[in-house]
């Protein structure tokens, strides 16, 4: 990174047309370099709690979650915190939970899958997340969600934990938003009828690549299938994003295509006004952003959905883009 993108790391993601875009930031692991990271950005779009629960041999404690959960929410303010919830499974595996050999982990009982059939590590989790969000503002995110009865079944375990603490009479956020990850193409797919279970979305394009191209994402023999510009992907985030507009509920894009360079400016031209993405992307983004006029991004988002490859777009955003990136 030049010293001259750095000076944008604090600026304001906002377009040469004087439209502010929130940039969030994904965080992994809330230790003290990436709490202090958050006050460059507009709050925390991805917060992977996996790290809680790997390399060791028993499971964290409701206590121990809510007190980083809280350290997270305390140091955004009233920025959002975007939590999602236990993502294991697929390449990510557990100590303290021993679970069963499958042929095809990533198409197998992972994430949400997995949280609702161990509904105890589950609740823990929740548990904590409810109740750090007494302060702050606390948005519980759901991964790997496929269809309306997987969101269905996530809120019906979120009303048994409220229930659960008020019987105790604990305290808990009341404000607290419910959303979902939007990583497997049927739930893009039905995007119109999932905004109406959510409060807000957040597309996570590592996964929607693996799955929309039937491609593992750490198998290197098959790497040149994984095309992240593939036009598909571009389609199922402009009708996702645009079904989310509609109904006036956040989308954001998590996953690796919100901070890339070429695909970011598209995004935006579809709508999309929340990003988030690793602080080394932070100080980039803002400064593309604030080259880039809307109404060129729309015209290039529009051209890119007439494309036949990801070849072709890719070739045509690095041309269009030249002197905005
Ligand atoms: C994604 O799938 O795009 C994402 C953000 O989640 P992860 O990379 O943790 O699977
Ligand atoms: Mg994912």
């Amino acid at each position: 990174q030049t010293a001259e993108t750095k000076k944008y790391l604090a600026s304001d993601g906002v377009t040469k047309d004087g439209v502010k875009i929130e940039v969030e930031l994904n965080i992994g692991s809330a230790n003290a370099q990436e709490v202090h990271d958050i006050q460059y950005t507009d709050g925390v779009g991805l917060f992977r709690s996996e790290f809680l629960y790997m390399g060791r041999d028993t499971l964290p404690s409701e206590e121990e979650q809510y007190k980083i959960y809280r350290k997270v929410l305390m140091q955004a303010g009233n920025n959002p915190v975007t939590l999602r919830t236990l993502d294991i499974g697929g390449d990510k595996k557990l100590d303290c939970l021993e679970l069963p050999k499958e042929d095809n982990p990533f198409l197998g009982n992972r994430a949400l899958r997995l949280c609702l059939q161990h509904r105890d590590i589950f609740k823990t989790q929740l548990r904590a997340a409810l109740r750090a969000g007494t302060i702050g503002n606390l948005w519980i995110m759901f991964p790997m969600v496929g269809s309306m009865d997987d969101i269905r079944n996530a809120k019906a375990v979120v009303r048994e934990v409220q229930q659960d603490l008020d019987r105790e009479n604990i305290k808990y956020g009341k404000n607290v938003k419910f959303g979902i990850m939007i990583e497997i193409p049927s739930i893009a797919m039905i995007a119109d009828l999932a905004v109406k279970e959510v409060d807000f979305a957040s597309i996570g394009t590592n996964d929607l690549c693996q799955y929309t191209t039937a491609v593992d994402r750490l198998n290197q023999n098959v790497a040149k299938y994984y095309q992240s510009y593939h036009p598909a992907m571009f389609r199922l985030i402009r009708y996702t994003v645009e079904q989310f507009n509609k109904a006036g509920k956040p989308i954001c894009v998590c996953g690796e295509l919100g901070g890339d360079k070429l695909a970011m400016p598209v995004l935006l031209g579809f709508g999309m006004r929340r990003i988030s993405m690793g602080i080394a992307s932070v100080a980039r983004a803002k400064k593309i952003i604030s080259r880039l006029d809307l109404r060129f991004a729309k015209e290039m988002a529009d051209k890119v959905c007439q494309m036949e490859t990801a070849g072709e777009i890719e070739a045509y955003l690095k041309d269009s883009l030249k002197d905005v990136i």
